[in-house]
């Protein structure tokens, strides 16, 4: 974090960001469960079919939410991410109150070649917007920074959801798209 940045936050934001930042785990009541719906998620963009990977991701989101007893989210996967010369955007979460569902935006091509992301990435992106929601909903933060905390409770997501095996071909393309990327971006 910029040293600036926790300094220009008011005290409420402050009070909010320590509380975020205490919390370094979210277990998940059955994460076996969701490994298999990460598995298709796999496969949908392997096979490069927009519809396909909505469709599972939204399977998982529901899934999740589904097991925390929360509010579901509503995901709209678009194309290619939206870029500058600067960054990349790779997903967004919208949260909401009361009735109307909180929405979440994700892409699934990368913005200069048009390449359909490698999987961790599309997972963690997914997961890092879902810990967003997790924010308000579960830990009933009125506001999500990226915290230390925030970044851990991602990762912890990451492990639980993340099959045991990924075949080798993806990691490397996994490595592949990381190097080539332009500074990236998930708010
Ligand atoms: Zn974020």
């Amino acid at each position: 974090m910029p040293f600036g940045y926790y300094n220009g936050l008011n005290h409420r934001q402050k009070r909010i960001y320590q509380e975020s930042d205490r919390v370094w785990a979210l277990p998940l009541p059955d994460s076996a469960a969701l490994q298999p719906l990460a598995l298709k998620i796999q496969a949908a963009l392997d096979s490069g079919r927009l519809d396909r990977t909505q469709k599972w991701s939204q399977a998982l989101l529901h899934a999740i939410t589904l097991q925390l007893g929360i509010r579901p989210i509503r995901l709209e996967l678009l194309d290619v991410r939206p870029s500058n010369s600067k960054m990349e955007l790779h997903g967004l979460y919208y949260p909401t109150e009361g009735r109307t569902l909180p929405r979440m935006k994700l892409w699934m091509r990368t913005a200069k070649r048009r390449q359909v992301v490698a999987f961790k990435t599309f997972l963690r992106t997914l997961l890092h917007e879902v810990c967003h929601h997790l924010d308000y909903e579960c830990l009933k933060l009125k506001d999500s920074f990226h915290t230390e905390g925030f970044l851990r409770r991602e990762s912890s997501l990451v492990q639980q959801i993340l099959p045991p095996v990924v075949p080798i071909s993806h990691s490397r393309r996994a490595k592949a798209h990381l190097n080539k990327m332009p500074t990236t971006k998930a708010v």
